[in-house]
């Protein structure tokens, strides 16, 4: 956990340290490797910050970019029957993950709360993303449901949990992380008063050998200038086609000889992947529908 100057590090042998951070090394972020001096018991100087694979920010509402993560490399997508699914929230997320490069899986959540029916009507709607060749796994955060094949699936990674507010991603922190309570209060102890681990991005190592990446600030993460070369990243099935299409510049709205609607009328592309690509077109940014306001 980071704040600012100060931050938690763990150490090889699993203990916390409180460190300080030198001007000079520059700010640590959740998900850092550092190396660090221990100079009193539980408490050190971080000597060198490892250079990171990835960087996640997020934008706040004032519209400013904030690191909010180093080194993760896996995007827990959760999405749950309630609140409703928001596709265009998901495709975001898919984006991002693009952008970073880094492997996305789709969750859903709270499965104990739908019948087979239910069922196979999201599986329908969520079918264009296992043919994009997504992962997708079943969970519930309340029965434990599908958790050991999460945990296999984080094994080896950096994991963090986005999604809606509401779908579950705390509780499945809770879950999955088996001494959280307990972690959560030697994090505030260690960290000293003020230091809300509620508001923090916490990493938990979890058994299985990964970790989990708790941001209960992500609210909005947008991909700065959001290009439309950047965007198609995240829509590779319209990237695909977009070469086929008789002008250079189509944005496959209603120009004649385009291949991306073409495919769409053949049912090769599902017609809600590209009105979410022009949404977000449109938007310039990846807003996650929870405005992140002061309340
Ligand atoms: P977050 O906003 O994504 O962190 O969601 P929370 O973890 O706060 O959960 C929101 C609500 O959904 C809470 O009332 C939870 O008890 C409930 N919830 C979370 N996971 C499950 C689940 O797997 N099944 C059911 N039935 N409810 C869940
Ligand atoms: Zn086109």
């Amino acid at each position: 956990a980071s704040y600012g100057a100060e931050s938690i590090a763990e150490v090889d042998d699993g203990r916390l340290i409180r460190c300080i951070t030198r001007r000079r090394t520059g700010r640590t972020l959740c998900g850092d490797r550092v190396e660090l001096r221990e100079h009193a018991p539980g408490e050190g100087t971080v000597e060198r910050i490892r250079p990171r694979d990835t960087l996640l920010e997020r934008t706040n509402y004032r519209g400013r970019n904030r690191p909010l993560a180093a080194n993760v490399d896996l995007l827990l997508i959760v999405i749950a029957p309630l609140p409703e699914p928001d596709l265009q929230i998901l495709d975001g997320y898919l984006v991002l993950a693009a952008q970073l490069d880094i492997a996305a899986a789709i969750v859903l959540n709270k499965s104990d709360l739908i019948d087979a029916e239910e069922l196979s009507l999201l599986h329908e709607r969520l079918q264009p993303y296992s043919g994009l060749g997504y992962r997708r796994l079943e969970t519930s955060a309340h029965t434990g449901a599908g958790l050991d094949t999460l945990w296999q699936l984080i094994s080896g990674h950096t994991a963090i949990l986005v999604g809606q507010s509401g779908v579950g991603k705390s509780s499945m922190v809770n879950r999955l992380v088996p001494d959280h309570q307990a972690r959560t209060r030697t994090l505030s102890r260690v960290g000293g008063q003020g230091r809300h681990t509620t508001t923090t991005t916490t990493l938990y190592p979890v058994p299985s050998g990964g970790a989990l990446i708790d941001s209960p600030g992500i609210r909005i993460l947008r991909l700065g200038q959001l290009s439309e070369t950047m965007l198609e990243r995240g829509f590779p099935e319209i990237r695909s086609r977009s070469p086929d299409c008789r002008f250079r510049d189509c944005r496959h709205r209603n120009e004649p000889g385009c291949a991306v609607l073409a495919a769409i009328e053949r049912g090769h592309i599902a017609a809600s992947r590209l009105r979410s690509f022009h949404r977000l077109l449109d938007a310039g940014s990846l807003a996650t529908g929870d405005p992140d306001r002061p309340a």
